[in-house]
């Protein structure tokens, strides 16, 4: 257990957590270097995830990755073990089509993108063409890319199409510290070649917060992202009006951290820290109290001592932390960042 010495060295304290934390309604999860890294799980994920239900909170896993469809995910998390349903997992893909049948209804789009993208596109209602009624032309990571497909995507972008692309993720990370060049780099060729700019869906544009929000009816600030990228995960919630939590499991070393303009609203070394530390002991089942660690004593400042005494003397409310109160730190200098993934990225 952190000893007091530890904890003021590991860096930013944040008392009375749980006053906040169960305001929390609903978690849009980053999935990898969040909850794994490749194949790998990282310990304590799943009970986290667990936790959530048992504590009545929704969960959606959230992607930028949008070579792949919404059920590629579902199955891919029930394999390595985690609770999923359809409506559990939410892609960049899923948002553009959304976004594509409110804003250009009817419109033919030109997609550049895998078979998935294209399929998930047209299960929203999305009409795909190549000929000449093409009004927008529509870019998710596309590996399957061809020199025709730029071709063509350049040929009616000239021509006064829109451009909409789901990610503007430059790269996707892969094992071994490579990386595939992903949906923000294909817009950039095109961009150059035609001149016209895209409009992207994907993190950290607040339109995947804010589609979310309306489908489930919990408003943006009772929504909390979980991520490892300050750029895309952080910003996303900064963006939206949402709650953030970094987490130090994926791409974010401190020196990243410190260096960044975008600031999470908590930092924590990885997720099982997340419902450990703070969960609303008042809705919190007995199983999922159960497995939480035994609450951590820190030393209260003395201005906050000061308060107490004070509060009494002048007939205020004295104030004192509850028995639930569960303090918790933010570890700044926690785990070495891995910076490598499997081919599913992001
Ligand atoms: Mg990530």
């Amino acid at each position: 257990m952190t000893n007091q010495k530890d904890f003021k060295n590991r860096g930013y304290l944040r008392i009375f957590a749980s006053y906040y934390k169960p305001h929390w309604k609903l978690f849009l999860l980053d999935m990898d270097g969040t909850l794994y890294l490749g194949d790998e799980v990282f310990p304590g994920a799943i009970d986290f995830i667990r936790t959530l239900e048992a504590t009545g909170r929704e969960y959606i896993y959230l992607t930028n990755n949008s070579s792949r469809a919404g059920i590629d995910y579902v199955n891919r998390l029930r394999g390595l073990g985690f609770p999923c349903e359809m409506r559990n997992v939410f892609t960049s893909g899923m948002a553009t089509g959304m976004y594509l049948t409110d804003n250009y209804p009817g419109v033919g789009v030109y997609p550049v993108g895998t078979p998935a993208f294209e399929r998930e596109l047209e299960s929203y209602g999305v009409r795909l063409s190549d000929g000449g009624d093409v009004g927008c032309v529509c870019v998710g990571f596309d590996t399957t890319l061809t020199y025709a497909k730029l071709d063509r995507a350049v040929h009616f972008l000239r021509r006064g199409a829109a451009f909409v692309a789901a990610n503007p993720d430059w790269v996707c990370p892969m094992p071994a510290d490579e990386v595939l060049p992903d949906c923000g780099s294909i817009c950039a060729l095109l961009t150059a070649a035609s001149g016209v700019k895209p409009f992207y869906i994907g993190k950290p544009n607040r339109s995947m917060v804010d589609i979310i929000s309306e489908m489930t009816g919990v408003p943006n600030d009772k929504i909390c992202c979980v991520g490892d990228r300050l750029y895309t995960d952080i910003a996303v919630a900064v963006n939206a009006g949402a709650q953030s939590v970094l987490v130090m499991s994926g791409e974010t070393t401190p020196d990243i951290l410190a260096e960044s303009e975008t600031k999470p609203g908590w930092v924590m070394a990885a997720v099982p820290r997340i419902t450990r530390s703070a969960p609303n002991s008042r809705q919190a089942s007995k199983e999922a109290m159960e497995r939480m660690p035994p609450p951590i004593w820190v030393k209260p400042p003395k201005a906050f001592i000061s308060l107490c005494i004070r509060g009494r003397f002048w007939g205020l409310p004295a104030l004192a932390p509850s028995r639930s109160t569960r303090c918790i730190w933010v570890a700044p200098a926690a785990r070495k960042a891995s910076a490598s993934s499997s081919g599913w990225g992001l």
